[in-house]
């Protein structure tokens, strides 16, 4: 793949694979979550090593099970040992207790525990240790996620000369938040080491030269095309935006099975035979479940004609259950849930359909393609993949998305998709009258602008991007670059494009599909008038 010489060595977290311990031994399976679905699904036929956590410990010889799990595959697999004190302190203590929380904004529910941070070092140095047993100088080492920051600093320490790229999943805050992180300078300096850093929006990039411009005077940032090269201690990193993308083709293809349509089908009869809303989420308070369910019970109390015509399924994955705010957030879900299906109920229809578990893929295709409205309302990520792979899954092109601002998808999104605040009931209950009500053309014309912009933009295109952004990083650390504050300032004015030919596409929609916003802002707008009092 281009500028690249050697191999790709991807390191992260997880592997693809996660092997499972029971009563009688153990057994090879498939991670879930956006993260390893993307990059298995990017990743194919690229040869390499994939580095990461394999759900073991120490001492367990699981070299079979990764040479298995190699088979299928174009790369290598090497697992890194963690200790239960590492996952529990590591993974669920400094990654999804301090990082996830601050990382989306919501600092009140950090805790910020001194020992996650010795277990944090730690592990990097484990992660780092491996890849630098497996990099040879001509390759290049793709790490990924928050999981994972200090990474770069323990392998240049380590002597690595290859070149290094990382990749944030996730949202990246304002300096006013950042700034909170008692370990905010190791972080920023751990992630100037690297080549290339890549973000998954222009938001979360302009933030991150913000955090710089704060935290570390010293750095310089230079407007270069199309990213940004930031100077640091002799070094220089290109600093990009490059939203991550799906297998757009893999997903349409399995959509359009028989077996899949035919299950679709069937649900829409058993659910509903009317307007079928679709919330899919991992059990997690950054994906707004309460706010959405407090949405549509709004939408039911103010327009009762819509009473037995709409359905909501949502399904929620269980995740990270031995955080105490994760075991909250069921609580609450399931409360609103029955709260709501205890007021609205009636002979032959239920309101919500609720689904705690993981569903297979095909069982997600079958309610991706059934439903009319895909409701994908964070209160903040870095991305949202699922709302990119129900455009996929849109073959018929009836459904209509409304998706979230504070979501990775909703800039990229936005000419195609009903985008709303999800803190504003009023306005998601809105978006879902106006949705239901969208004529047949308005739908069609918005999905296959969806499906355009996710084909366009699938995720080959978000690694061939990433990697060829690699040429433009220093290999010689040579004297800073970059003139002042005053690159500075204009790096965060000028967001990139991150859709080129969009407009043309745009254009393409017809003028009442493009009102079609707008007039739903009116309509809230007077909602909102006779609103008062209500919820
Ligand atoms: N997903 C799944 N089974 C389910 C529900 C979701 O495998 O029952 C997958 C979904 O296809 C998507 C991922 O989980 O690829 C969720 O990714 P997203 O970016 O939306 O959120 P994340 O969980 O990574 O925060």
């Amino acid at each position: 793949m281009n500028e690249i010489k050697g191999r790709v060595i991807n390191v992260s977290n997880r592997l693809p694979i996660l092997i499972r311990r029971h009563a009688g031994g153990a057994r090879l399976e498939r991670s879930s979550g956006g993260l390893a679905t993307a990059l298995e699904a990017g990743w194919r036929d690229q040869p390499g090593v994939w580095i990461g956590w394999a759900g073991t410990g120490p001492g367990e010889n699981i070299e079979p099970f990764l040479v298995r799990a190699a088979h299928r595959r174009s790369y290598t697999l090497r697992s890194v040992a963690l200790t239960e004190e590492e996952t529990a302190k590591f993974y669920s203590g400094f990654a999804n207790e301090i990082i996830w929380p601050l990382f989306h904004d919501m600092p009140s529910r950090c805790n910020f525990e001194p020992e996650y941070w010795e277990i944090y070092q730690r592990v990097n140095r484990k992660f780092a240790k491996v890849t630098a047993e497996t990099v040879q100088d001509d390759d290049f080492v793709w790490v990924h996620d928050y999981h994972l920051m200090l990474t770069a600093s323990a392998l240049r320490q380590a002597g690595v000369r290859a070149r290094m790229g990382f990749f944030l999943h996730i949202p990246f805050p304002s300096p006013d938040v950042f700034e909170k992180l008692p370990w905010k300078k190791p972080i920023l300096k751990s992630l100037l080491e690297f080549d290339v850093i890549g973000f998954q929006g222009d938001r979360d990039r302009s933030n991150f030269v913000s955090c710089l411009e704060r935290l570390l005077p010293e750095a310089t940032v230079e407007h270069g095309t199309p990213h940004l090269l930031v100077g640091q201690a002799g070094r220089q990193t290109v600093v990009g935006t490059f939203p991550i993308g799906i297998d757009f083709e893999a997903f349409e293809r399995d959509a359009e099975r028989p077996e899949i349509a035919a299950h679709a089908a069937e649900l829409r009869r058993r659910v509903s035979d009317d307007v079928l809303v679709l919330g899919v989420d991992r059990l997690d308070y950054t994906k707004g479940i309460p706010e959405r369910l407090k949405s549509f019970r709004l939408l039911l109390r103010r327009f009762p004609e819509m009473r037995r015509h709409i359905t909501l399924v949502q399904v929620v994955v269980p995740s990270r259950e031995e955080i105490p705010n994760y075991k909250h957030l069921r609580r609450d879900v399931e409360l609103l849930v029955s709260q709501i299906n205890g007021e609205f109920t009636e002979p032959g229809w239920v309101p919500v359909h609720y689904i705690h578990r993981n569903l297979s893929r095909n069982e997600l295709l079958a309610y991706y393609r059934a439903a009319d409205i895909g409701l994908v309302t964070p209160l903040k990520d870095g991305m949202n993949l699922v709302a990119k792979e129900f455009c996929a899954a849109q073959i018929d092109e009836r459904g209509v998305l409304i998706v979230s601002e504070f979501a990775g998808a909703g800039p990229e999104l936005r000419s195609g998709a009903i985008i709303v605040n999800p803190n504003d009931f009023a306005e998601v209950a809105q978006a879902l009258y106006d949705a239901a009500h969208m004529s047949v053309d308005d739908k069609r014309c918005r999905m296959r602008l969806l499906r355009q912009i996710v084909k366009d933009h699938n995720v080959h295109r978000w690694i061939r991007s990433f990697l060829q952004a690699i040429p433009c990083a220093g290999r010689t650390r040579g004297g800073p670059v970059g003139d002042s504050q005053e690159s500075v300032a204009k790096a965060k004015e000028r967001p990139q494009s991150t859709m080129p030919g969009l407009a043309l596409v745009a254009a393409a929609l017809t003028p009442a599909s493009r009102s079609r916003y707008a007039m739903g802002k009116d309509a809230k707008l007077r909602m909102m008038g006779r609103a008062a009092g209500e919820d």
